[in-house]
């Protein structure tokens, strides 16, 4: 049934339970459906919103970059995510990021040379595709006058919010980490930039479920992916996927899956745009799961849980989570940025499945790892989460899921950097830090290290080293 409430602005905040579809301004904060408890989305009333006829409009902005809206590759594409005025958005020169065209890694995928491309989210301000929503979430968050934002975090969303309360100095911001769990590149930069920063003794689970308490709490403003207007952000990444290929829709998107916010996001983009008649067609989704942190690849392929026509087996995902209380069970994986057991959007994610007839699959650190390496020797280089999408493609072309000639999209979502120390373990022939790095996860094997020679401070030794023959072939 449809609220009759009728909003000031285009944009409203709407339930996604199809028999709720409560309805709810944008001036209001919150991260639940008051009635029901179900996510919530942003809505807009496309018919008051002044939408081109076509994406190529937005390119054209490109000309009047000097102006820090049209600059922002989130906000370039503001008809598209209209909830606040011009004179609200906050922006730090996010989303220059770019689709690199990758044909020797695509030879190792065992695609055609043309077909793969890479998504490289890794070029934001701090450093991950978080900052897509992070634009989105501050300027709520300084609609609503909020003096104190917060967030739990594996890394990289504290880095992106920890950014934005530094350069603009809208708001200040508290961020939640597990303790032990968060790469050294993503917690120096939370300490870096300012935040407050909390390390509970737990994992992300725990200090996901403790901030949001809290928000519920104190006038603290949450900004972690159950906040509606973050995901608007993300889902001008696939915009930018497709000015880059010149409004040639792929046919798969590839993404690693954590929180299943970007997921989410891409298959929101995805129907909004068919709605808007501004694609002729909706690529396929594959979310790739690390094993050790395979929510929804198992209730999606294992215990059949679907969309449902907006009405997903919540009974499905209750037992599920009770498994894993009874036991006990926590996600493990070296990909930390997706080391996640309870993803906050997966309902969102399961509507996403459905309007983009996605797949969902599981990958081993193992796996994840040498697509890493593979990565690196071969295009951007990216942090261990984002090499899922690689390892996955590896696995959707094995298993014939994928064709050769399919064009392919893979969103490496993290900067090669935010991780070195397990690149270095990787590299290294060091069998300690093999032992104490890899070895715990299951990866037993580094069929693509490029390990550092070590060598006497003698030429003829150094040059016996350097081999230059070798370098050649
Ligand atoms: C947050 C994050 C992910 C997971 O994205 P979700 O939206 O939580 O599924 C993957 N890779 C990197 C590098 C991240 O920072
Ligand atoms: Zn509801």
């Amino acid at each position: 049934m449809m609220s009759a409430t009728v909003h000031m602005n285009s944009a409203f905040q709407q339930c996604i339970n199809l028999d709720c579809r409560a309805t709810y301004d944008v001036g209001q904060v919150l991260t639940s459906c008051p009635g029901c408890g179900s996510l919530l989305d942003v809505s807009y009333d496309w018919n008051r919103i002044a939408v081109p006829s076509s994406l190529g409009a937005f390119r054209d902005r490109w000309s009047s970059r000097r102006n820090p809206l049209d600059f922002s590759g989130v906000w370039r594409f503001r008809e598209l995510l209209r909830f606040a005025r011009d004179d609200q958005f906050v922006t730090i020169g996010e989303g220059q990021t770019l689709l690199q065209q990758n044909d020797r890694l695509a030879t190792l995928c065992r695609m055609k040379p043309g077909t793969l491309f890479l998504q490289y989210e890794g070029l934001n301000p701090s450093g991950s595709f978080k900052d897509n929503g992070m634009a989105a979430a501050s300027t709520h968050a300084r609609m609503v006058g909020a003096a104190i934002t917060a967030c739990a975090s594996t890394g990289n969303t504290s880095a992106s919010l920890a950014i934005y309360a530094g350069v603009t100095g809208y708001f200040r911001c508290l961020v939640f980490v597990g303790s032990g769990r968060i790469a050294y590149g993503k917690l120096s930069q939370a300490l870096d930039y300012g935040a407050r920063t909390i390390q509970i003794r737990g994992d992300f689970d725990d200090a996901l479920a403790r901030v949001r308490q809290i928000c519920e709490k104190h006038p603290i403003y949450l900004c972690n992916s159950v906040n509606p207007f973050r995901l608007e952000g993300q889902k001008t990444i696939m915009y930018r996927v497709l000015e880059a290929l010149d409004g040639d829709v792929p046919d798969w998107i590839i993404v690693p899956g954590g929180n299943l916010g970007n997921c989410s996001a891409f298959g929101k983009a995805f129907l909004e745009l068919a709605q808007l008649g501004l694609v002729d067609r909706i690529p396929r989704l594959a979310v790739i799961n690390a094993a050790g942190a395979g929510t929804f690849d198992q209730l999606v392929n294992r215990d059949s849980l679907s969309w449902n026509d907006g009405r997903p087996q919540t009974d499905i995902i209750g037992d599920y989570y009770a498994e894993l209380d009874r036991r006990g069970a926590r996600a493990t994986t070296l990909a930390s940025a997706i080391e996640i057991n309870q993803p906050v959007n997966l309902t969102k994610a399961l509507r996403a499945l459905s309007v983009c007839n996605g797949v969902v699959r599981a990958v081993s650190d193992q796996e994840i790892l040498d697509a890493r390496a593979l990565i690196g020797a071969n295009g951007f280089g990216c942090e261990p989460a984002s090499a899922a999408s690689i390892a996955g493609l590896r696995l959707l072309r094995n298993t014939g899921v994928i064709a050769e000639t399919d064009r392919v999209v893979c969103i490496l979502t993290g900067h090669q950097l935010k991780d070195p120390d397990l690149t270095v373990a990787y590299h290294s022939g060091d069998a300690d830090l093999h032992a104490k790095k890899l070895r715990p996860a299951g990866v037993l094997s580094t069929a693509f290290a490029n390990p550092p020679v070590v060598v006497d401070n003698d030429e003829s030794a150094i040059l016996e080293a350097v081999d230059l023959p070798a370098i050649m072939r």
